[in-house]
């Protein structure tokens, strides 16, 4: 089964045919490097992550590139540079540093390549002397501008036209925009501002053009996905697409967006309180496992609602599905094999159908299956390694696995030797601690009811 993707571009849901199956390459729009990433940013790095995952399956890892850039370069980076009397490199650098933790904490995969803007200003200005060149691009006091005119496919990517585009503007219109729509290629700088030499003075790139330029360096030509949140398709992407096309790129054949996050029904906002950086969740004690699997919960196309409740239910689920899979170190289980791994991936395959995955993990834990729910899980990036363990810290913390276990075995010694005393004692101060335990064909169980109590197992003798 081929994967489909459903398809900004044509607005339809295609089989994902690669350019070329040993060489599949994805660029995403990163972060521009100013300040920590709120969870709405988070989003694209865990949807783009699981389809990461998913290609390397499909295609083997060393097939696969993913690329995502860091915006470096910007007038936000420079105002807090301007306010805090700090250097643009020392912001910047902290603020990959920020990311790579929060995204590392929410066990997304780095990308192959996180190219900077500011390395790539060469072919950022060998693009837009190409882009002159050929008619597209023009120089107007300092300035370089997109001469969105002479592309009469502009628009197509967001599917709007240029009339509209115009009687809807609200963009400041500047004098020496030959159009309203024009955007900036290359800005001049003055004073402070970071600036390169370029043939139109000391200047820097506007946004749109560095991830035409990188993801030329780094794909060539044409590449196979494009993706990042709603909010760039318009105008980033229409923009990203213009200028690669006009000096004769392909660029990319599938365009995926992911919907907007809110909370609690609201777009996120300081003003509203209802502003959250990955860093704020993490540090309330919300495992990076329970953002990432919340963030998964809903289907990638849709808008989707971070609440506390979607919180605790993720928090509950997961703690039950660790449970399951992790039951003490020789505890036997009955397993029911079944190619739960299979169905995750064929959910996937279906426009990264995360929600359905989920649902197909649920009913493996509910069905004890696992082995299962661990391979079914390890495809969305779950019940990995890296995230081993919160549930032992927290919350049911002080989870002496070994101490039950042992008790579960002293037990099972008594019985055998027929002191039903002895193993009946076991099995109700096990009760009182809420740790139930199953008789079984294939062994004793134990399993934690909701009122297990760390504290009193820890009291209980084992002696
Ligand atoms: P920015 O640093 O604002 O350019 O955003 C980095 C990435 O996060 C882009 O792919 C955005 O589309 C995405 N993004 C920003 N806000 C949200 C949100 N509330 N929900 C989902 N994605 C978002
Ligand atoms: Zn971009």
């Amino acid at each position: 089964m081929a994967i489909r993707l459903y398809n900004t571009k044509t607005r339809a849901k295609e089989d994902f045919v690669p350019i070329d199956p040993q060489d599949v390459r994805m660029y995403v729009c990163g972060p521009t490097v100013y300040d920590r990433a709120h969870i709405g940013n988070a989003r694209p790095v865990v949807v783009f992550d699981v389809l990461y995952r998913l290609l390397r399956h499909e295609y083997g890892a060393e097939h696969v590139t993913y690329a995502r850039n860091f915006t470096d370069v910007d007038d936000k980076i420079n105002a807090k540079a301007a306010e805090t009397g700090r250097s643009i490199r020392d912001i910047t650098d902290e603020t990959i540093g920020w990311y790579h933790e929060d995204m590392d904490a929410l066990g997304a995969l780095r990308p192959d390549h996180e190219p900077r803007a500011t390395e790539y200003i060469a072919p950022m200005v060998a693009m837009i002397e190409d882009l002159i060149a050929k008619g597209h691009a023009y120089e107007a006091e300092g300035h370089v501008l997109f001469a969105v005119a002479t592309d009469p496919e502009y628009g197509s990517l967001s599917r709007r036209s240029l009339d509209e585009m115009r009687a809807g503007a609200r963009v400041e219109v500047a004098p020496y925009k030959r159009d309203p729509m024009d955007f900036v290629l290359w800005k001049p700088s003055t004073g402070d501002q970071p600036g390169w030499h370029s043939p139109w003075g000391k200047g820097r790139p506007g946004w749109h053009i560095e991830c035409s330029a990188m993801a030329g360096e780094l794909f060539g030509e044409k590449f196979d996905i494009h993706g990042g949140g709603n909010d760039l398709q318009f105008p980033h992407h229409e923009n990203e697409c213009a200028q690669s096309r006009c000096v004769g790129h392909d660029f990319a054949a599938v365009w995926m967006h992911n919907e907007m996050l809110k909370v609690d029904g609201k777009k996120m906002a300081k003003s509203l309180g209802n502003f959250f950086t990955v860093a704020d969740l993490l540090a309330k004690g919300i495992p990076g496992e329970v953002l990432r699997f919340v963030l998964l919960s809903t289907h990638y196309g849709s808008p989707m609602d971070l609440t506390q409740k979607a919180i605790e239910d993720a928090e509950k689920t997961l703690r039950k599905w660790w449970r399951t899979i992790d039951p003490g170190p020789t505890v036997q289980k009955l397993y029911k094999q079944q190619d739960t791994r299979r169905e995750v991936i064929d959910a996937l395959l279906d426009d990264l159908n995360s929600p359905k995955a989920i649902s197909i993990l649920h009913k493996a834990a509910n069905e004890g299956n696992e082995a299962g729910l661990r391979a079914g899980a390890a495809v969305l990036g779950l019940l990995n390694k890296n995230f081993q363990n919160w549930t032992k810290m927290q919350g049911v913390s002080g989870l002496d696995e070994l101490k039950i276990q042992q008790l579960v075995e002293k037990r099972d010694v008594a019985k055998y030797g027929k002191d039903f005393a002895l193993s009946d004692s076991i099995r109700d101060s096990l009760i009182a601690v809420g740790v139930q335990i199953k008789d079984t064909p294939n062994g004793t169980q134990w399993s934690l009811t909701p009122s297990f109590d760390a504290a009193k197992l820890a009291e209980l003798s084992d002696a």
